[in-house]
């Protein structure tokens, strides 16, 4: 790195004192950040209202949208995704998808650059973690989403590279300043901010205890820790026995519902007996399933199940009084399982 901050990692306390010591006074703070959050620009030289002194003298400190993330490739695919590749300042790769619907905006964001998490059918993690993303480059990430979709996205997911509670504290910053109002945030609803975790415990223990409106999401993908574990390694160390009670503790300590992602594969999760275990796992608090078609990987042997066996798997589910929905991956066209663009980038087994 070479040393400057994002932008887009300071509230309202730090870009006063940001442009305070530039020598400044301080209602260019509250211009500053209308150009970072409330109609985002991608370079100092688009702050046309900002004398050109200031903009130098903060150029020395931080990182506009470009120098914190640089974009190098946007993939569109099928039904108007977007898949961002970008260099961070430090020459790393990140992705970042956009997904437009006819009346909302999706950004999901990476939290960390690679995943150190090892999930057999994922992408992110095949050549582990290179290190974590600041709370800037993250929010960066929302703002660039902005930039490009024209207007402020409705929802943002941590679903993109990284695991979000392995970098705890930058990603719960992030989400602070993509829920905080202009000037100092993008302003999108706390509840439209999804957490997904794999599950990493103590994450979710202190989710719980932060007394914000995010939402959380766990990839839970097997009702069995004998499943699970072939699928997620991280289901050694906290397994269902453990991942489970944690999840409920959070919904009684929250009053919130949660969400369990479940990646259909076929002839491994898909049968009536795992969508009955899955039924006993999860009764008695407040959640509902997302179903996700695996998406292919390189190096992952497995497939979706056919249309009609997810649609049986998903009708099981909510005959038996759990909701649950059917996701279907719009990213296939461009590589847009996360990890994959980046992985074409810097290859590796
Ligand atoms: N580390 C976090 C967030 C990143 S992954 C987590 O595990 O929740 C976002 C979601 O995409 C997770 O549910 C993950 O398991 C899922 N996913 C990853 N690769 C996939 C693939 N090839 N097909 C379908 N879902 C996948």
């Amino acid at each position: 790195m070479d040393g400057k901050a994002s932008l887009y990692g300071l509230d309202a306390a730090a870009l006063a004192e940001a442009v305070r010591a530039a020598g400044a006074p301080a209602f260019r703070a509250k211009q500053l950040g209308e150009w970072l959050w409330a109609r985002p620009v991608a370079s100092w030289d688009a702050m046309t209202n900002l004398p050109k002194a200031l903009r130098t003298a903060l150029a020395e400190r931080f990182l506009d949208l470009d120098g914190t993330l640089e974009t190098l490739e946007v993939a569109g695919a099928d039904g108007g995704t977007l898949k961002i590749l970008s260099r961070l300042a430090d020459g790393e790769l990140v992705e970042t998808v956009v997904i437009p619907a006819r009346d909302r905006a999706t950004v999901c964001v990476s939290s960390q650059v690679g995943c150190a998490m090892g999930c057999a059918f994922c992408a992110s993690g095949r050549n582990g973690c290179a290190r974590n993303l600041s709370a800037g480059e993250i929010a960066a990430q929302a703002a660039r989403a902005a930039v490009l979709l024209g207007r402020r996205p409705d929802n943002v997911v941590f679903m993109g590279m990284g695991e979000p509670f392995a970098n705890y504290d930058n990603a719960l910053a992030a989400a602070r300043r993509m829920n905080a109002p202009a000037p100092e945030g993008l302003g999108v609803g706390a509840r439209r901010i999804t957490f997904s975790t794999c599950g990493v415990v103590p994450g979710i223990e202190r989710f719980a205890e932060e007394g914000v409106q995010f939402e959380l999401s766990v990839s839970l993908h097997a009702p069995t820790d004998e499943l699970r574990s072939a699928l997620m390694p991280v289901n050694r160390r906290w397994p269902l026995g453990v991942l489970v009670p944690a999840v409920r503790a959070y919904t009684e300590k929250t009053g919130r519902i949660v969400t369990f992602e479940y990646t259909l594969v076929a002839g491994f999760n898909d049968a009536p007996e795992h969508a009955k275990a899955l039924l006993a796992l999860v009764r008695g608090f407040p959640c509902r399933v997302n179903l996700i078609p695996l998406n292919p990987v390189p190096g992952f042997d497995g497939r979706a199940p056919d249309a009609a066996d997810c649609e049986a798997f998903r009708s099981y589910l909510e005959r038996h009084g759990l909701n649950a929905t059917l996701r279907r991956s719009k990213g296939r066209g461009v590589n847009a399982s996360c990890g994959q663009l980046r992985r074409s980038r810097i290859g590796g087994a």
